[in-house]
């Protein structure tokens, strides 16, 4: 297949993808379905093929990482309610696509990842892509990023034992962070919201991620 036979088909099944899978379920957000539309899924998904990394499901993307089903991306995004403006923080930077989804979404965003390995490739390609309002970092992401504190957006994607007190300490006002809370095998995914002194939950539903390994999260790997 020809490059220009593969872009004309990996935009029809992005358009798929948000029709059957997406738009179906919770997924109302007019800017993060653009945003699925737009972002190329197959660039982030190593060694997938094109269909593969349009599918309903999470796909391998080394070092015994995951990219995250579509749909949890999206439901994770829509979570945040973003305008454009802000300033957004990822733990778990992984393959990349969130934070590709984050960057057309809001105006920063900063991504922390622990592998060194992943964190390399995913900044060469945002380089690649143009995305250049996303800075990457490899780091323990349970700490937050505490010099460009404080965002108005935290999205963690990988699951953890509760939530790592740093990044409720770097949530702005109004801001909402957005994190996968259980055991190593399960968790819920939690919606909490600064207002003033006091943090409002809401619980959106289980979901299944790979362990957050840090100071605030588990301490090795399961
Ligand atoms: N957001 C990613 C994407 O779009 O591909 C998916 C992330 S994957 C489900 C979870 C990622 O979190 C893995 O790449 C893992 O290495 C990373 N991770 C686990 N603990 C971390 C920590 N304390 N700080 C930063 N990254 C961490």
């Amino acid at each position: 297949m020809g490059l220009e036979e593969a872009n004309v088909l990996a935009e029809r099944l992005r358009k798929e993808m948000v029709a059957r899978q997406l738009e179906p379920r919770r997924i109302r957000d007019e800017r993060v379905l653009a945003a699925f539309r737009e972002v190329p899924r197959h660039l982030f998904a190593p060694g997938a093929g094109l269909s593969e990394a349009y599918a309903d499901h999470p796909l391998p993307i080394g070092e015994g990482q995951t990219i995250s089903q579509p749909y949890m991306v999206a439901l994770m995004t829509q979570c945040l309610g973003l305008t454009g403006e802000e300033k957004v923080l990822e733990i778990g930077t992984g393959s990349g696509y969130q934070a590709a989804i984050l960057s057309r979404l809001a105006a920063e965003v900063y991504t922390v990842e622990r592998v060194a390995s992943l964190a390399e490739r995913t900044g060469e390609l945002f380089r690649r892509l143009g995305y250049e309002n996303i800075s990457v970092r490899v780091g323990d992401g349970t700490l937050g990023w505490p010099e460009f504190a404080p965002f108005d957006a935290i999205i963690v994607t990988a699951g953890s034992p509760g939530v790592p007190p740093p990044l409720v300490e770097q949530l702005a006002e109004g801001g909402k962070l957005v994190i996968p809370a259980g055991s190593g095998y399960s968790q819920r995914l939690l919606v909490l919201e600064r207002r003033g002194e006091k943090i409002i939950q809401r619980d959106e539903g289980g979901c299944v991620f790979v362990p957050l390994i840090g100071e605030y999260g588990w301490k090795q790997k399961r």
